[in-house]
């Protein structure tokens, strides 16, 4: 089989990586070798695992987090043994993925996929090459793998998905304050860095990602929630060197089906990224994954049924993760109380541990753990909101 992979971000080489190896004729078409994406490149330690990524790309390997509550409260916690959260710069880790698929057996392209047009069982898909023409290829099958604008998607599904926004300041802090952050990733859960989700800073070894993920809505406002994080955290980024700022949109939630026909969306183009947490590189290596294996499996016999096939065989592994965070999500973002209570949460040595898990695992707890967690959350919720309302009391103090 041919399948042309339009997109050669994470999710797009590694679904020509595994398409190639399985003896197809994967052609990966890039419109820009040398972009940069913005992203704060933060991975879990479980994504170094299953794609055995060298050392050389880990600009840093986190060994905990400081969690920042609205308060200004600060609590450290530590990553269990052996699990982490490590820093890359994009446009080396994507050029490793993509070469990586080259290596496979990929036929890399540079272009800008522009559409298709079916063809009885085949697909043509056009595409502008870097001297202006444009071309065309046939394909058996395509990989919607160009991203949160993926013109793929919008053509097969009619319309693109609900986007929220990120944006990130890369920032040389002068050496003696970097000190302040020591190994870890801070995360900052105060409204007053984004009202809908969470500021952060990811530590890429002698520059920090400075960043925040808003809602559209927010978007005039970006600018000064990113200012405001700076300010709170200038003990660590006071006299630093500012090196860029960019952002870019970040789908939020997944069409019903993940694609149409012959044509199957992978990352950001499909909407697997968690927007509590603005993480998407590792649901966009393993959807491209996943979309491989179901044509591998299902492609040359039962075209008829590829898509439900891969919706199937996403829904059980990564949509549960979805719910499961966008629950968390749900209780966490809710109000200014719940934040601070999520980030008092990890007070508690048992805690930490299971929510820095969490996030460097993707694992999820069972119903009855989950439980408890709610009624621990909702009764420090109900203390706090106590206290507060005790303390905002006229006669407080008298
Ligand atoms: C500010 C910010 C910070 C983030 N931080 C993190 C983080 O720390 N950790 C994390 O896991 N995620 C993070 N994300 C999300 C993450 O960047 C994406 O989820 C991830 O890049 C998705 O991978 P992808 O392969 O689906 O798409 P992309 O990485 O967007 O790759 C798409 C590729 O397709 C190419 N392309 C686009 N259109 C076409 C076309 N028509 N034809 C051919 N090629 C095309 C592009 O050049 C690009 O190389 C962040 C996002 C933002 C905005």
């Amino acid at each position: 089989m041919q399948i042309v992979i339009a997109g050669g971000g994470p999710g797009g080489a590694v679904c020509a990586r595994t398409l190639a190896k399985a003896g197809h004729r994967a052609i990966l078409i890039e419109a820009s070798r040398s972009s940069d994406k913005p992203c704060a490149g933060g991975l879990p330690s479980m994504l170094f695992e299953h794609y055995a990524i060298p050392d050389l790309l880990v600009k840093q390997r986190t060994s905990g987090v400081i969690f920042q509550a609205p308060s200004g409260l600060r609590i450290h916690a530590e990553f269990p043994e052996g699990q982490y959260i490590a820093t890359v710069n994009r446009h080396e880790f994507d050029s490793h993925l993509r070469w990586a698929a080259e290596d496979a057996g990929a036929i890399q392209v540079d272009g800008r996929v522009l559409g298709y047009d079916e063809k009885g069982n085949k697909l043509l898909v056009r595409y502008r090459g870097p001297d202006g023409n444009v071309r065309t290829t046939e394909a058996d099958y395509l990989i919607g793998a160009d991203g949160a604008h993926s013109r793929v998607a919008r053509q097969t599904m009619g319309e693109l998905l609900p986007m929220v926004i990120g944006i990130q300041e890369v920032i040389e802090p002068v050496p003696d304050r970097m000190q302040v952050l020591g190994n870890n990733c801070l995360f900052n859960y105060s409204p007053a860095v984004s009202p809908d989700f969470y500021g952060w800073i990811f530590p890429k070894g002698e520059q920090v990602s400075v960043g925040i993920g808003t809602r559209l809505e927010n978007r005039t406002k970006l600018q000064t929630l990113l200012n405001r994080m700076k300010e709170m955290h200038s003990d660590l980024l006071e006299g630093g060197k500012s090196i860029k700022r960019n952002g870019a949109l970040i789908p939020s939630g997944q069409y019903k089906e993940h694609g149409l026909r012959r044509v199957l969306l992978v990352g950001d183009a499909a909407g697997f990224v968690l927007s509590a947490s603005g993480e998407g590189i590792y649901f966009a290596m393993r959807s491209g994954e996943i979309a491989a294996e179901a044509i591998v499996a299902f492609g040359e016999k039962r075209s008829d049924i590829l898509v439900s096939k891969y919706t199937d065989m996403v829904n059980r592994e990564i949509s549960p993760i979805f719910n499961y965070f966008s629950k968390i999500e749900r209780i966490t973002y809710k109000s200014t109380v719940n934040r601070e209570v999520f980030v008092r949460l990890t007070k508690d040595k048992f805690m930490a541990r299971k929510i820095l898990s969490a996030f460097s695992t993707k694992i999820r707890y069972r119903t009855p753990f989950f439980k408890k967690i709610a009624v621990m959350f909702e009764l420090l919720a109900i203390r706090l909101n106590v206290a507060l309302t005790v303390s905002r009391h006229p006669d407080f103090g008298k």
